[in-house]
């Protein structure tokens, strides 16, 4: 090999010439981040630099002297929807369909039970909920008691047994776009297509999809989804989840939380409901104005970004990680439970490891933070617009010397 070739194959050198052609390189300066790597944006994305001033602003200014004047003169009241058109473009919806709110856990909640009212709208008898039975646990703990709320049976099964467990008694389907534990990413077009095609809803969980890869909520028909914002989206701990209704379906939306919030006259203080129009329909009750603030300051970094950018570079982070990882790390010591193939990648990969929980310990000893996942998943999440080639480089290098000086089990 020629000394250039030599030098060109060298993890190291690839690394920083992908760098320099970063087009989204620039974008890390929006983030507080140190020398650490940081592979577990898909658990708590990083601090936005823009939040910190913001929060002092809204606690001190908002809240402190404008006080309850700021519901209407500094937007708290219409928060909600406004941040939710603001992530709107970010999983490919049109205004006026997403707000945001609650918790992820809550929004499954709303959306799972909604579905089962509007697949019974056009028939009665549909009675049965299709789960993801790989799905994050919360998700299928909701299933299991919107399943009970609403008289239906609960079918668990993965999702390519999805589209032959379809049929005329099923009124909701829930599920990840992106596994949280392989990174695996499911057809969203194609699965909601057979959701459809039996006549049901279908409702999609975008946490670990939305701000690392197009959604296409409206492109795909999707009739019903929800996501967080403290992970791709940055927003912080606990930072407000979204749900998004279909427009068409926003009139026959029937939320199984039905606070003042929703209600068509919230200051009438009526005591019948009436269901206010569009998607604040999915409200409930008084919004979380600080986190829910402290994320829309966070959506900034957005500015001038594209989801497809994002992507593309995403793609690219993982397929250096996997070349990287095989060249530095002993044969046979880690195993990839994320697809190879592009279509079937979210934006993380997993490696199956002997004794996983200690060498994720080693690795954040060393500067690398990803997570781990019980039993024995290593799991790197990885966040284009602050995570580069020298970072991806620097992680498998640590994974590759903690594994190969005997870290982990000898076996
Ligand atoms: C992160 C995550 C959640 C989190 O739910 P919370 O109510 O925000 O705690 C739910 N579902 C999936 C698939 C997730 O990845």
């Amino acid at each position: 090999m020629s000394e250039s070739g030599g030098r060109a194959s060298e993890p190291a050198f690839k690394a920083r010439e992908l760098d320099a052609s970063d087009e989204l390189a620039g974008v890390r300066s929006r983030f507080v981040l140190d020398d650490v790597v940081y592979l577990d944006g898909n658990s708590l994305g990083a601090l936005p630099a823009a939040v910190p001033g913001r929060v002092e602003d809204v606690v001190r200014r908002q809240w402190g002297e404008l006080r309850i004047r700021s519901w209407e003169e500094s937007g708290w009241w219409t928060a909600p929807e406004r941040i939710g058109d603001r992530i709107a473009p970010l999983v490919g919806s049109g205004a006026g369909q997403i707000v945001v709110g609650d918790s992820t856990s809550v929004n499954i909640f709303k959306a799972l039970v909604g579905a089962v009212r509007l697949a019974r709208l056009g028939d009665p008898g549909r009675d049965e909920i299709v789960v993801d039975a790989t799905t994050f646990p919360t998700d299928g703990y909701i299933a299991t008691s919107a399943a009970r709320m609403t008289g239906c049976t609960l079918r668990p099964v993965t999702p390519a047994e999805v589209p032959g467990v379809l049929g005329d008694r099923t009124a909701a389907v829930l599920l990840n776009h992106v596994d949280y534990r392989t990174g695996r990413l499911h057809d969203l077009p194609a699965l909601t297509a057979a959701v459809h095609a039996a006549g049901a809803v279908a409702v999609w969980d975008l946490c670990h999809s939305a701000g690392a890869l197009p959604v296409g909520l409206d492109e795909h028909g999707v009739d019903l989804a929800v996501g967080c914002t403290y992970k791709y989206l940055n927003g912080g701990p606990g930072s407000p989840a979204y749900l998004y209704v279909r427009r068409d379906l926003q009139a026959r939306f029937d939320s199984p939380l039905p606070g003042w919030n929703s209600h068509a006259e919230p200051f009438g203080m009526r005591p019948d409901y009436e269901p206010a129009d569009g998607a604040l329909r999915g409200r409930v009750g008084t919004p979380d104005i600080l986190s829910m603030l402290a994320l829309e300051a966070a959506l900034e970094v957005w500015d001038g970004v594209s989801v497809e950018s994002v992507r593309a570079k995403s793609l690219a982070l993982t397929d250096f990680f996997l070349e990287c990882v095989a060249r530095y790390v002993p044969t046979g010591r880690v195993e990839s439970l994320t697809p190879a193939a592009h279509e079937e990648r979210g934006s993380q990969v997993a490696l199956r490891c002997a004794d996983a929980g200690e060498v994720m310990e080693r690795l954040i000893e060393r500067g690398v933070v990803g997570d781990f996942r019980h039993p024995d998943v290593l799991r790197f999440g990885f966040t284009p617009l602050y995570v580069g080639f020298g970072d991806v480089e620097r992680a498998a290098r640590a994974l590759g010397e903690t594994l190969g000086a005997g870290g982990g089990a000898a076996g």
